[in-house]
């Protein structure tokens, strides 16, 4: 096929210390070679305009004098990297432009991609500081449909990482005012709200189809309530949230191709249960009271790094690293921490 190319433009050219320098970062490649580097100086600029690979190597034969190996190095340095795009792929003006750049930085297929995410549909179950910033990033990447789950009113107290609400809307519905800014936001999206909490095996059907649930509620046994719906109605889904300081995303579990929920291992969960009557009841008091700290960065790192996965996967592009994984982000000291999720050969809800 005669497909026509340009330079990418993430690419960037340079000198240092090593050579020639083409690209930026993650696509970095180093030209030491003095011959190799006028070729592919020669080249980058050849791509400025489209032309197709054919016509890069008559140019490189004519104006160049390379021989067939010299060229087919040359052209591995672009396609390795993904240093060229096929022509009309970015168009400056265009809504998704620099976000195909990254699909295509990523080595995906940036029309591929955007029109994956289109025809996709996302339930956000809990709509606090993780719902509102994974719906919007969704909604401004341009997926099609989004269901907002929730029935808690906006406290004064969400302002500080719930960053879609504003102090009008203290004392109003979660779902009503984030499905306003979503849509104000991107007009082509559907957005659906369900004012419920999913908090027993019961609402079954209140889980509408979909390609994926983002899980971001913390009721008392979400996590098996939705696995188990999730598991028998085949849907793949993901909790996102915090711990503390620890930004924490995943497992992104898929019914058909990970381990669920209830084999992801609980060995890391205290029990707060003793023998002891007097000492059940001494921790209890003490749990009672807990309240978890939570703020706008941290909630913001989880819903980036989750929502960075989330594109991955329903764009099918790159690697979700959170698939069979859970990562955490420890803010304080700065480390990651991954638990791979096993599978429970004896696990009744996902193994068949
Ligand atoms: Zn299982």
């Amino acid at each position: 096929m005669n497909q026509k190319y340009v330079l990418a433009p993430y690419v960037k050219v340079g000198f240092s210390e090593k050579g020639l320098e083409l690209g930026f970062g993650s696509i970095q490649s180093t030209i030491t070679s003095p011959q190799l580097q006028n070729s592919i100086l020669a080249t980058a600029a050849y791509f400025l305009s489209p032309h197709s690979l054919e016509e890069l190597v008559g140019f490189l034969k004519n104006d160049y004098q390379l021989d067939d190996i010299s060229i087919e190095e040359v052209i591995d340095v672009f396609r390795k990297k993904n240093f060229l795009i096929e022509e009309n792929i970015y168009i400056k003006n265009e809504r998704y432009s620099r976000h195909k750049l990254f699909y295509s930085l990523s080595g995906g297929a940036p029309i591929g991609v955007q029109h994956e995410l289109s025809n996709k549909h996302v339930v956000i179950l809990g709509c606090g500081g993780i719902g509102n910033l994974i719906g919007v990033n969704l909604v401004t990447a341009g997926v099609n449909q989004l269901t907002l789950i929730d029935n808690d009113l906006i406290e004064l107290s969400n302002l500080t990482r719930q960053i879609m609400f504003t102090e009008e809307d203290v004392g109003k519905s979660k779902t009503a005012a984030l499905s306003r800014e979503f849509q104000r936001r991107n007009s082509n999206v559907i957005i659906n709200v369900l004012n419920e909490r999913i908090d027993s095996k019961d609402k079954y059907d209140l889980l509408p189809s979909c390609d994926l649930v983002v899980i971001s509620g913390d009721s008392n046994g979400i996590m098996n309530h939705v696995n188990a719906i999730c598991y028998s109605k085949k849907i793949p889904f993901i909790n996102v949230g915090y711990i503390q300081d620890v930004a924490v995303w995943g497992p992104l579990f898929i019914p058909g191709s990970t381990a669920c929920y209830e084999c992801f291992g609980k060995n890391n969960i205290a029990h707060s249960t003793s023998s002891k009557k007097d000492i059940s009841e001494i921790m209890r008091k003490i749990n009672v009271n807990y309240q978890a700290p939570s703020i706008g960065p941290v909630n913001m790192l989880a819903s980036s790094l989750a929502t960075l996965d989330i594109l991955k996967f329903l764009g099918k592009f790159g690697t979700a690293h959170s698939i069979k994984s859970r990562i955490g982000l420890w803010t304080h000291s700065l480390e990651i921490e991954k638990q791979h999720n096993q599978e429970n050969p004896s696990c009744i809800t996902c193994i068949q």
